[in-house]
């Protein structure tokens, strides 16, 4: 069945309607009734004005100053996210044994796993036509419940492309306004293939993630910067693409390159998890850690690995040390294989994610992985499924 109708663009690359909401927002700024909702309204500008330039390929770099004002108010933000996290690192160290033995398990299971992996060459890459995009991802949000969702982002123009690369790993963002609960999706090099659809579905797991918040801003503030959940729905609905692939039989070899590369990289937090949760609490605490060459880290934490060049590679080369965006990804990784399951189990109803919702603001506790029952013994279970699929490739 088609769905596509002609004329209809998918991707937009005019700027326009980013400075109608940056106008918009600006007000809402000006009228702002707490300190949380300037501190949330002053990042959605920030995000605004850098979209608005990767968009229109401006040189210029946003002006801080024009957006929150004045010099007080730039201090004033940088107190607040300072605050936070601090408070995540605090917290992180309080249950760094827990993370540890978590990570460490974490680790050898999955590195024992991982090395079945065939590596195979990848399949090339085929370009769809923009209607056959459109009916492939409608088809998998139809699936979901949610093929309204995409289907006005379409024709609102809510889906950028720009032609900026972001930091490694890491291929769009979601774009939130928590006032008006607005969104727009930006993806780096928007074709109509398999990787911008993955890279869509990730996206839309954001949008409907944060569309199902309650009017409390200061929740929704801790929830960006303090919780570890912020990836758990957005890969949930990474997993569950992937799934919706292979089942229909669309882009059967490059949706196993693509599961292949999600299960690496996954992998890549993991390791890097581990390795933070081994170093010392004063160097965690205040985030010196970060001042230490990879060396140095290196000399604190072989003694825990056998495999002493691969880590050392690894730490020089891939180890990513920042512990909101690490712990984030990695947890994110390991809710969502869960979640998915869940989904799946629940006739594909979205309806069972409400489970995360009452506490992902929260700091991280480990109460949060019994409700799920989320163990590394259980992960593998579910982990050797991905595995599998990938091994009998060459079979
Ligand atoms: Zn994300």
């Amino acid at each position: 069945m088609v769905y596509f109708f002609g004329g209809i663009m998918i991707k937009t690359e005019n700027p326009k309607k980013l400075y109608e909401k940056l106008e918009l927002a600006k007000r809402q700024l000006k009228n702002a009734k707490s300190r949380e909702e300037r501190i949330a309204l002053s990042n959605y500008i920030y995000c605004l004005l850098y979209s608005i330039k990767i968009v229109s390929n401006e040189e210029n770099d946003p002006i801080l100053k024009d957006i929150y004002g004045n010099y007080k108010n730039i201090t004033l933000f940088n107190k607040k996210i300072d605050g936070h996290l601090d408070k995540v690192l605090r917290n992180f160290v309080i249950s760094k044994d827990f993370h540890k033995d978590f990570f460490e398990k974490m680790f050898r299971k999955t590195t024992k796993r991982i090395k079945f992996l065939e590596e195979d060459e990848y399949s090339g890459i085929t370009t769809l036509s923009e209607g056959d995009f459109y009916n492939i991802f409608f088809e998998f949000m139809s699936k979901l419940g949610l093929s309204k969702y995409f289907d006005k982002f379409v024709k609102d123009h809510r889906i950028y492309n720009t032609n900026v690369q972001f930091d490694i790993n890491t291929f769009g963002y979601t774009l939130f306004n928590p006032i008006s609960k607005d969104s727009d999706i930006f993806i780096e090099g928007l074709e109509y293939d398999i990787f911008s659809m993955y890279v869509l579905a990730h996206e839309f797991g954001h949008v409907y993630d944060l569309n199902h918040f309650n009017n409390n801003i200061a929740d929704y503030n801790k929830y960006v910067y303090e919780s570890f959940n912020g990836e758990s729905i957005s890969k949930t609905f990474e997993r569950l693409f992937i799934d919706f692939l292979l089942e229909n039989n669309i882009l059967k070899d490059e949706t196993k390159d693509q599961l292949f590369d999600m299960i690496n990289y996954n992998y890549e937090y993991i390791v890097s998890s581990y390795i933070i949760s081994l170093l010392p609490d004063i160097l965690l605490i205040d985030g010196s850690y970060q001042d230490l060459s990879r060396t140095k880290i290196y000399k604190l934490v072989e003694r825990n690995f056998k495999e002493k060049n691969s880590i050392r590679k690894f730490i020089n080369k891939s180890c990513n040390f920042d512990v909101s965006e690490t712990f984030t990804y990695s947890y994110g990784d390991i809710y969502s294989i869960f979640l998915k399951e869940m989904v799946k189990n629940n006739d594909y109803k979205l309806d069972v994610l409400e489970e995360i919702f009452e506490y992902r603001n929260s700091l991280f506790k480990e109460d949060m992985l019994n409700k799920f029952n989320i163990t590394p013994d259980n992960y593998v279970k579910l982990y050797e499924k991905d595995i599998d699929i990938l091994k009998k490739k060459t079979n």
